[in-house]
């Protein structure tokens, strides 16, 4: 839809969450004319890449008085992205500040993303936007507003009306925990990967993973440098699985998924091989989880489908006073908050229009059809991996935006097709100079860098 005439209204916006959607959905709000409060349980902005030691105290994170770690990084976690495709799109992630101090890598530790991620704040002041320390527990429609309610760290709690709500809490903190069968009986330690930091207390041990993705192939490694053994479960291979992997220990091993666990502490796998463990570690990904929404039923999550949502953002009946930045599962996810970020501002200032709640609502029927037709559970309604750059693109478009640029879709594509076939390696080995090359002269011609296009690939060789 085109960009109205409409005159151009100005928004009292609460954004809850400091991390990357939330700092710029509050530079865009910003940039737009709103008035905008974020509100983050943290005490600096960063998000889920500030790291932690500390985990839930419920290592299974179950316990539903546990106290929580919002935090899923472990120790050793570099990105699983190159970091050209990674940056927001007018602040690219380049190597920045002091070289020396900052770490350089085309997939760089978890630390350089928090120092990517201060830094932005730093250059559009967004911190002077943000309360620091103070959770929000309670947001819900009044009269066509919104009241936010929130307590800070001395317990102080207080209610706050706002003419919209962008929501942008993140959603890797609440566990999805596989079902084994037999699992009530078998006798050993069940930990998820959102607990995971350093491999320490796997130290000779017999660890069985679940999953392996992003998380779980890290995460093996990871133990397999200390433990006896480590044993993959994979749901995606063949029943008849089972491959030992090249590590420095020869101790990790590949299966199909778990057949059964059994009081004497056995798992068995549907490949017939059984696994004495002393441990599980459940690497399979997250639930959305919004407990401080008091819709009055609207808004449901059934199958980890978050609905109704028009293009994964606004909730029809709401829109557009309550939005989500950040929930659709995709590789380019800050790219993806930029545009969303951008969409939602002009959306609150009349800039943009949306359609009636009924048009949306045909829209969503509409995308949940061609799910359908093409197999796609409803648990997978917001993985938009294979539609990335469709989705993004349709809403660029809305903003009069340029589409993704092409370097950094393939980028994804390549570095996502070498996760999965040299999964030890990707990090560092690559054949795609190419598109890095693209990138950095796609920066220094938006005058986003101040070195020389070919300067970061020379540094490397
Ligand atoms: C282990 C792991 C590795 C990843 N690696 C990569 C990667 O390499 N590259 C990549 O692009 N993406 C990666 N991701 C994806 C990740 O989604 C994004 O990188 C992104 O940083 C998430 O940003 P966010 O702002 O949506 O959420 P978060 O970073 O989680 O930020 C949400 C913020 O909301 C705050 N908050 C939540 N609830 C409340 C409340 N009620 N009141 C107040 N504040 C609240 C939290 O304190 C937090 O600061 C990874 C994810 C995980 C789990």
């Amino acid at each position: 839809m085109a960009p109205t005439q409409n005159p151009i209204s100005s928004r009292q916006v609460a954004v809850i969450g400091a991390g990357a959607a939330g700092l710029v959905t509050a530079r865009e709000l910003r940039r737009e004319g709103h008035s905008v409060v974020v509100f983050d349980r943290e005490k600096q902005v960063g998000g889920l890449w500030i790291y932690s030691p500390k985990a839930d105290s419920d290592l299974l994170s179950l316990d539903p008085t546990r106290s929580i770690a919002h935090s899923s990084l472990y120790e050793s976690l570099r990105t699983n992205l190159p970091r050209e495709c990674m940056g927001f799109r007018d602040f690219p992630f380049v190597p920045r500040g002091d070289y020396e101090s900052r770490d350089s890598r085309r997939y760089p530790s978890h630390r350089e993303v928090l120092a990517y991620l201060q830094d932005f704040a730093r250059e559009f002041e967004i911190e002077e936007m943000v309360r620091f320390e103070t959770e929000v527990v309670r947001v819900e429609p009044v009269n066509g507003k919104w009241k936010v309610r929130s307590k800070n760290s001395g317990g102080f709690s207080e209610d706050e009306i706002f003419d919209a709500v962008v929501v942008c809490s993140g959603h890797f903190v609440e566990p999805n925990i596989a079902q084994v069968p037999g699992i009530k009986s078998w006798p050993g330690k069940q930990s998820h990967s959102h607990n995971y930091r350093v491999p320490d207390p796997f130290i000779n041990k017999v660890v069985v993973v679940i999953g392996n993705f992003a998380s779980g192939a890290d995460i093996s490694r990871d133990i397999a440098k200390v433990a006896k053994e480590v044993h993959i479960a994979s749901r995606a291979r063949e029943f008849d699985t089972y491959e030992k992997i090249s590590v420095p220990q020869n101790n990790l091993w590949t299966h199909s998924e778990i057949d059964k666990a059994n009081a004497d502490g056995s798992i068995v796998f549907k490949n017939g091989k059984v696994v004495y463990a002393d441990n599980i570690v459940y690497c399979t990904g997250y639930k959305y989880y919004f407990p401080f929404l008091e819709t009055n039923g609207y808004i449901s999550n059934n199958e980890n489908c978050v609905e109704p949502l028009y293009k994964h953002v606004f909730p029809p009946v709401f829109a557009p006073g309550l939005s989500f930045v950040g929930l659709p599962g995709l590789a380019i996810n800050f790219t993806m908050f930029e545009i969303q970020s951008k969409w939602v501002a002009a959306i609150l200032s009349g800039r943009i229009t949306l359609p009636s709640p009924d048009k949306m609502m045909e829209d969503i029927l509409a995308w949940y059809a061609r799910l359908d037709a093409l197999g796609i559970p409803k648990r997978k309604t917001h993985k938009l991996a294979d539609f990335q750059c469709e989705y993004l693109n349709w809403i660029a478009k809305e903003c009069g935006l340029s589409p993704v640029e092409q370097w950094r879709e393939q980028q994804a594509i390549r570095g996502f097709q070498r996760l999965v076939s040299i999964p030890e390696t990707y990090r560092d080995e690559w054949d795609d100079d190419d598109l890095i090359q693209e990138a950095y002269g796609d920066f220094a011609r938006k005058k986003l860098i101040s070195f020389r296009p070919s300067y970061y690939l020379e540094s490397r060789r």
